[in-house]
């Protein structure tokens, strides 16, 4: 039998490249497509003898088509709020555009398809923890508008190309991940505080601290989309962990982690930044038997050697 063959936009980025691993293992053939923005080539350096395995340097907000799939998984965005506030146009572009494009790719090849969406949709939720029926809180015009109403598009594009087209749509909402493969320098938390603890820089801590996230190790959520991605569900699931840290918590554990000796400093907290989050994540357990297993302190250090690694290639490019 032929293997199916699935089409991963943005398949260069973090996710997107997790993803590639994940469906080559599960026996798929696999066609990655990314502009380059802000994914990175390393990231699938490893699959580059891999027949099974394309890579395809393409921008999805253009028409394109890479033949016949059976599954379409539309990653491609920029995701940290540095490089979203870097690319805010063409996070809207690839939102809209690229979603319309990827959903024809879908319609045209009769094929599933999975959208990576946000915990973003919430907003700064005034609902905790969020459950996927709160419709969030959301500043239309505030900073992270060109990132959040870009995925509140994509997710309405997604539903009507269900309802007016019948494309066998899926919508994972994406809390805070982490792990391999993000850019030390991109701007998150996690990879920033990893950098600085290893480099023996200050922790550039933002506001008091006291804001938080829930952080889900990589392979955890991999797990959450290949659930999701076999399942039936057409509505939105929370995929994410739902163990809620503080920011300063959160650096407490890089330097426990990293037995770093680098200080706290506080700069001033960015617009808009959200106050809590947290995942409910009730129907991904009940519909996809699917719940995270690794917690922060063990993901930290399942992340060390290859943040160390990034670290070092850093300096030596310099
Ligand atoms: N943050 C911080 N120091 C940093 C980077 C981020 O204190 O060097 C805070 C940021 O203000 C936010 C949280 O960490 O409250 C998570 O930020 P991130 O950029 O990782 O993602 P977000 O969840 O805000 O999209």
């Amino acid at each position: 039998m032929t293997p199916l063959r699935a089409l991963i936009t943005g398949g260069a980025g973090f996710l997107g490249s997790h993803l590639c691993d994940a469906l080559l293992a599960e026996g798929w053939n696999v066609v990655a497509v990314d502009n380059l923005l802000t994914g990175r080539r390393a990231n699938l350096a490893h699959l580059r003898n891999d027949t099974r395995f394309e890579f395809v340097e393409k921008d999805i907000c253009q028409p394109f088509d890479v033949g016949k799939i059976d599954y379409v998984f539309h990653f491609a965005s920029p995701a940290s709020p540095e490089d979203y506030h870097a690319h805010g146009i063409e996070t809207l572009r690839v939102g809209s555009f690229g979603t319309f494009h990827a959903l024809e790719n879908a319609r045209k090849y009769g094929a599933k398809y999975l959208v990576s969406s946000t915990s973003e949709c919430y907003g700064d939720p005034l609902e905790h923890p969020q459950k996927e029926t709160y419709w969030g809180n959301v500043n239309p015009v505030g900073l992270r508008s060109v990132y959040d109403e870009a995925k509140r598009f994509t997710e309405a594009v997604t539903v009507a190309y269900r309802r007016y087209h019948d494309v066998d749509i899926r919508i994972a909402r994406i809390f805070n991940t982490y792990g391999p493969r993000m850019q030390i320098r991109d701007g998150r938390v996690v990879p920033n505080f990893m950098g600085q603890a290893l480099g023996g820089e200050d922790l550039t801590v933002y506001g008091d601290g006291s804001q938080t996230r829930s952080f889900c190790y990589v392979s955890d959520e991999i797990d959450g989309f290949m659930r999701l991605a076999h399942s039936d569900e057409h509505m939105p699931v929370n995929i994410g962990n739902p163990s809620e840290f503080t920011i300063l918590e959160c650096a407490q554990l890089v330097l426990k982690v990293t037995g770093s000796k680098s200080q706290i400093r506080h700069l001033p907290l960015p617009q808009d930044d959200p106050r809590q989050r947290r995942p409910d994540i009730t129907k991904a357990r009940q519909l996809l038997g699917w719940e995270p297993k690794i917690d922060l302190e063990a993901g930290l250090r399942l992340s060390l050697g290859f943040f160390q690694q990034a670290l070092a290639e850093e300096k030596n490019s310099k």
